[in-house]
């Protein structure tokens, strides 16, 4: 796995620091608000898993899916429903938690969507942004890091289903994607 790796763009060191701090500024805010994470599958599972785990207040984690790229690396700009939540949300306090904004797509619909079920506030956590790509204007209330307009893996994020596992955020090498 290794191998297929051109940069690292973020450090394991770096993801562990950034995830705490942003996980103790959630704890500060939310304190008394009834917090829902609602992870954006599959890209955000290891994101989601580490900011819980520095969030010092009681939560509840519920997951939807989205299509989004597939397989390519191109946007499609079509945002379609693929899992639900399984949770009512009504009068509570939504953290949408996301690997990577890029067009901003994604994330303006879901936010205007779980607004119209009656939430008490939506508000984004994304690890990564890719402001240069940006299509439609999106507030993002907490951010790991500013990233340039590169296609990255690692760190729950996907090349074709693979290197979800790798632990940094990082570019593949050209070779790889013709493989
Ligand atoms: P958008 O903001 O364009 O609607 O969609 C953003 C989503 O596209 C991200 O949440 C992520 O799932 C996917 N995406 C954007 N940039 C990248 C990238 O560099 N690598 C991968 N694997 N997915 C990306
Ligand atoms: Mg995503
Ligand atoms: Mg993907």
């Amino acid at each position: 796995m290794k191998n297929d790796i051109k940069t690292t763009l973020v450090t394991k060191e770096e993801l562990e620091q950034r995830v705490k701090a942003i996980g103790a500024q959630i704890t500060e805010d939310y304190r008394g608000k009834e917090l829902v994470l609602v992870g954006v599958l599959k890209g955000a599972f290891m994101f989601l898993g580490d900011l819980a785990r520095s969030i010092e207040i009681p939560l509840e984690v519920d997951f939807m899916a989205v299509s989004s790229y597939g397989h390519s690396t191109v946007s499609s700009g079509v945002v379609k429903i693929l899992k639900d939540l399984d949770l009512e949300i009504e009068g509570k306090d939504i953290l949408i938690v996301e690997d990577i904004i890029d067009t901003g797509l994604t994330l303006s619909y879901l936010v205007n969507n779980l607004k119209s079920r009656g939430a008490s506030s939506v508000k984004i956590c994304t690890l990564l942004d890719k402001p240069e790509r940006r299509k439609v204007q999106v507030e993002i209330k907490y951010k790991g890091f500013d990233i340039p307009d590169e296609f990255v893996v690692g760190y729950g994020i996907d090349y074709a289903e693979k290197y979800r596992n790798y632990p940094e955020v990082a570019v593949l090498k050209e070779e790889t994607y013709n493989k």
